[in-house]
């Protein structure tokens, strides 16, 4: 069966979704409720067999496979959905493209059944922020928006409701792009790329291709984002024209279009000079829109970056430019990105938990002050620690590594900056404490995924945040127990 298209009619399908996430309940409910006979897989945890959610799909006769996967089932069925976790090397899944089914993630669904025009979001950092800013500035332009994707609610929730946004702003991951097939993003946005989730893919060049693979669908009618300053990005434009007109923002000087032999300068271009922005629309490249950044929470980087991609995207999408000024003020950042948890005794403890890769590590040591006592670790994901080493050196004074990837990290690295190692986070930020000197920061930000020790990205945040609440509470009483580097008193807890 190849690929649906515009035209896919799934009732008295026989429909496997694989991964009982959140994306995979809410794809089971929209399948049903086209009337397609579902089966679902779920190899990595067994449910037990009370759960209310094994309860709620025997109760709608949905067949459930689990703590594994079968290849006469996954062979048996007409479609298989994948959730954005599966490997797509899964034996079952070679016995499902042997006999001929048609293999799809969520966003193959959106051609047939999506009404709303998407603005996608990519990127090896920064998706989330972007997407939820673009989604804050276009409601502040009065435009009704559905923001998630990756992030948030799944796509499959929206498609059963009313559809009734103005846009459906979608973060998009590479595993979802891997199995996206005809979806065509109105906009989208291409944000950074640099090696991560080599776990997963053979190598660096076939995660970036699955990155690119955002613009694959796109017609002359569309819109293709890119960032100019990032070396992976200008490789792929060069050697991948796209269809769509490509606009580009960049940190540096003059910007303008990235060449594109479908499409050749394309009407506008962006660029950043410290907190203001300027926006080039329209056939006059002289009129430029300046946005300033400076007394709001994108003033730094990398946010100066996801701000000026969000902007471009919000103006490209018709939103006029107060609203624009209006979503920039009001913007929060999302929690466990480079946030300020507090002050102790003069060091400044960063929380930036959902850095899991190496190139979010080097934008928040970029952007913060240094020196820099670095908090990192956690489950391994293949990349090479060792482009952290220029970094390290200009900024970081020493590390307190934990998780199993501690070695690892600990034989890449010594050669810049010392390391000791901690059995767990809260022991970690004693020590990092202890290590910084009144004036200095203490940052968390992995590098690595958290799975080995927590359940999330967000959980480690939160144990961070607790055990530095806890020292600032501590340290506040006076009770300074002969810390180093420190008089008793001052602790300012910041959020
Ligand atoms: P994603 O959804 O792609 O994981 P987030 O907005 O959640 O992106 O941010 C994830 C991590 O990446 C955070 O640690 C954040 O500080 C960092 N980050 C955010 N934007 C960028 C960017 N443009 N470049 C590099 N790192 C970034």
């Amino acid at each position: 069966m190849s690929i649906p298209g515009e035209r896919m009619d799934l009732e008295g399908k026989q429909v496997l979704v694989v991964g009982l996430g959140k994306s995979g309940i809410a794809a089971v409910r929209f399948l049903l409720g086209q009337g397609a006979k579902v089966v679902v897989s779920e190899g990595g945890r067994s449910l037990p067999p009370a759960s209310t959610t094994l309860r709620w799909l025997r109760e709608r006769g949905v067949y459930c496979e689990l703590g594994g996967h079968s290849s006469e089932l996954f062979a048996a069925v007409d479609i298989i959905i994948l959730c954005p976790g599966v490997p797509l090397d899964l034996p079952a899944l070679a016995a499902a493209r042997q006999a001929g089914v048609a293999i799809i993630g969520e966003l193959a669904l959106a051609p047939a059944y999506l009404r709303t025009p998407v603005i996608a979001v990519t990127g090896t950092n920064g998706k989330s922020t972007v997407t939820t800013l673009i989604g804050d500035i276009l409601q502040a332009g009065g435009q009704k928006v559905f923001v998630g994707g990756n992030l948030g609610t799944p796509l499959c929730e929206y498609l059963q409701g009313p559809q009734d946004a103005d846009w459906a702003v979608l973060e998009v991951s590479s595993f979802q792009l891997d199995s996206a097939g005809g979806f065509r993003p109105r906009i989208g946005l291409l944000l950074n790329i640099s090696p991560d989730h080599l776990d997963r893919y053979p190598d660096y060049p076939a995660y970036a291709a699955a990155k690119w693979r955002i613009f694959a669908q796109q017609q002359p009618n569309d819109v293709a984002i890119i960032n100019r300053d990032d070396p992976e990005i200008t490789r792929l434009a060069a050697a991948n024209p796209v269809a769509a007109r490509v606009f580009a923002f960049g940190g540096t000087g003059e910007a303008g279009p990235v060449g594109n032999e479908a499409q050749p300068a394309g009407p506008a271009a962006a660029s950043r000079t410290d907190s203001l922005l300027r926006i080039r629309l329209g056939k006059d490249f002289e009129a430029v829109e300046k946005y300033e950044l400076a007394g709001t929470e994108l003033a730094a980087e990398p946010n100066r970056q996801n701000a000026l991609a969000a902007v471009l995207a919000a103006r490209l999408a018709g939103c006029p430019p107060e609203a624009v000024s209006r979503g920039l003020e009001s913007f929060r950042p999302l929690p466990h990105r480079l946030a300020l948890v507090a002050e102790v005794d003069g060091v400044r403890f960063y929380d930036d938990s959902k850095a899991t890769n190496i190139g979010a590590v080097i934008s928040a040591l970029q952007g913060l002050r240094g020196p820099v006592v670095l908090i990192a670790g956690g489950l391994d994901k293949g990349g090479d620690y060792r482009l952290l080493l220029p970094v390290l050196r200009e900024k970081v004074k020493a590390m307190v590594l934990i998780g199993s990837a501690r070695a690892k990290m600990a034989a890449a690295l010594v050669e810049a900056v010392p390391a000791t190692s901690a059995g767990d986070l809260a022991e970690a930020v004693r020590q990092a404490y202890r290590l910084a000197q009144p004036g200095e920061a203490v940052l968390l930000s992995p590098a690595c995924a958290s799975f080995d020790m927590f359940s999330g990205y967000a959980q480690r945040g939160e144990v961070f945040r607790r055990a530095v609440r806890e020292l600032a509470r501590e340290r506040s009483g006076g009770r300074g127990g002969g810390e180093a580097g420190s008089s008793p008193g001052r602790a300012a807890v910041v959020a």
